[in-house]
This record gives C-alpha cells, sequence and structure tokens, in this order.
C-alpha cells in the first residue's frame, strides 16, 4: 500500500535508538525525508547512515536534548516546516512517589508533556497552512492503565494527552491530524534495561524474569520497534486523514479492557 506520503518531510525526536528509530525507519521507506535527533551522535549518525543504506532521504541529523529550548531551537532550524511531527523522548525513571520533588516532576513534565506541546505549536500553524499535516506522540500504555512506578510518566503523558484530545478537534478542517501511539512492551533497549533492573529487584536473571513476562502476556512475545514504526507511518499516511484525537495502543492484546 502506498501511504501517499512521498516527499514529505518528517521532523523525527529522538530516533537514534528504539521507537522512534522505528518510526523513521518506517517513514523513510515511504520516501519520507526524515530529520532525525538524539543527544548522542554516534548512535544517531549509525541510524542515519543505515536509513540511508537502505536508499532512505536523511535530509537532517541533529545530536541535542529535546526536552531543551536550545534542543528544540536546534531540530526546527534542520527543519523548519515538517508535514509529519513524530514527538518523542526518553522516559522518566521509575521509583516512589514520596521521593519525588519539585524538580522530578518539572523534568518529566518539560520531557513528555511540555516538549510535544511546543513542538506542536511551534508547527501546526504551517501544517494548517499547507493543509496537510500529521503528528503522532509517542507515549505509554501507561496512559490507559497506568504502572504504579511509573508515576511521573503516568502523570505528564496524561496531561499531554488532555491537551492532544482537544487541540486534534480544532485542526482536523484543515487535513492535520494529532494522534498517541501507545507502546506496551516493545523490545528496544529501554525495555531491556528494565527487565535487567526488575530482575535484579526480584533477585532473578533477567531471561528468567523476561519468561515469566511473556508467560503472562496474551501474544507470548513483545513487540518490534518496526511494527511500531510501521503503525506510526500509517497513521501519518494520506489515508488516515480521518484519523485523529485517537490513543492507539500497541501492546499484542495486553491491556484486559474490552474498551
Ligand atoms: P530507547 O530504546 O531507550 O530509545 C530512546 C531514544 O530516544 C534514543 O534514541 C535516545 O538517544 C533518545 N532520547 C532520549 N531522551 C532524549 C532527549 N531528551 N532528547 C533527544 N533524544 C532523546 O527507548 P524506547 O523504548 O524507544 O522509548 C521511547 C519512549 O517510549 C520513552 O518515552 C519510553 O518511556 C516510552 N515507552 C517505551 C516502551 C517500550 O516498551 N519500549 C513502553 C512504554 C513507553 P539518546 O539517549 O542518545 O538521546
Amino acid at each position: 500500500m502506498d501511504l501517499g506520503i512521498k516527499g514529505r518531510k518528517a521532523l523525527v525526536c529522538a530516533a537514534s535508538k528504539g521507537l522512534g528509530k522505528g518510526c523513521a525507519v518506517a517513514l523513510a521507506a515511504e520516501g519520507v525525508a526524515v530529520t532525525i535527533t538524539a543527544r548522542g551522535r554516534e548512535a544517531l549518525e549509525a541510524t542515519a547512515a543505515e536509513i540511508r543504506a537502505a536508499g532512505g532521504n536523511v535530509a537532517g541529523v541533529v545530536a541535542g536534548d529535546i526536552a531543551t529550548e536550545e534542543g528544540r531551537r536546534a531540530a526546527l532550524a534542520a527543519c523548519p516546516a515538517p508535514d509529519i511531527l513524530i514527538n518523542n523522548a526518553g522516559g522518566p525513571p521509575p521509583g516512589d512517589f514520596r521521593d519525588w520533588e519539585r524538580e522530578a516532576w518539572v523534568k518529566a513534565l518539560d520531557a513528555n508533556m511540555l516538549t510535544p506541546i511546543f513542538l506542536i505549536k511551534s508547527t501546526i500553524d504551517g501544517m494548517i497552512a499547507r493543509r496537510f499535516g500529521r503528528i503522532v506522540n509517542i507515549t505509554s500504555g501507561a496512559v490507559k492503565a497506568p504502572i504504579p512506578e511509573l508515576g511521573l510518566s503516568n502523570g505528564a503523558r496524561a496531561g499531554l494527552t488532555g491537551f492532544v484530545a482537544g487541540v486534534a478537534r480544532q485542526v482536523s478542517r484543515h487535513n492535520v491530524t494529532i494522534n498517541n501511539l501507545l507502546p506496551g512492551q516493545v523490545r528496544t533497549d529501554r525495555l531491556v534495561s528494565s527487565l535487567a533492573h526488575n530482575a535484579a529487584k526480584a533477585g532473578i536473571t533477567p531471561a528468567e524474569f523476561e519468561a515469566q513476562r511473556l508467560k503472562a502476556h496474551p501474544a507470548q512475545r513483545f513487540g518490534t520497534a518496526e511494527e511500531f514504526g510501521a503503525a506510526c507511518a500509517f497513521l501519518c499516511s494520506a489515508q488516515a486523514g480521518f484519523i485523529t484525537g485517537q490513543n492507539l495502543l500497541m501492546d499484542g492484546g495486553a491491556y484486559p479492557g474490552t474498551l
């Protein structure tokens, strides 16, 4: 299926690894010119080389922290008028809410709520003027079913979700859509390190912990960044113009609710 976005420009944040990379690779495979960001230059350049080797167009490679004003300015300087914006950043650390002071909350809100909001604010009027825009925010399955030790993530992402629900309805008439993609357990560096952390807490090996997790999972496997990227590319397609304000869970059925 041709997604109808060949030649479009995308800014894909936090895209040297994991889910962001999955989205950049899938968009580039559709002929989108991608600008990718991450803090570490080495992995970012490796991802850019991989996309180019597969025939993709990497229009920009921006090393910087997207959760800072400086990082966002650099990303927007490299890709000032994106047709497609993929909002992503690292997730906040786990812990006990009793231990989190204002500073921890501000950091989580900056990365996982305010950064996507400011990037939407900077790019959406151009999308409206050009009568095409696709915004996908990578959030978390924790928006639907909060994970107790990830309170910072539960809170910050819920704030973004509420904001986006309102704006999506304001811009739909201009062929600009905003949707959230909610990963469940997708195998990335973050998932692997969280498995190791939880295994150590439980006093078992990461392999044993993973086997326990998978046994309890309806799909009996974790998702892949490629699957995640493919869903993202579809939400960015010309054909997906009537899908907006939605929260699409990608968890292989782990969330047990009917709706
Ligand atoms: P990952 O494998 O650790 O990859 C994170 C990517 O984001 C890397 O390229 C990293 O590069 C970049 N990055 C992180 N913080 C950044 C920042 N402040 N500015 C720019 N780039 C940044 O993580 P992931 O699993 O793909 O997770 C992506 C998001 O999805 C996170 O918010 C995570 O909490 C959420 N999520 C993931 C899962 C899952 O199962 N994988 C489930 C639920 C939610 P640098 O470190 O070099 O910056």
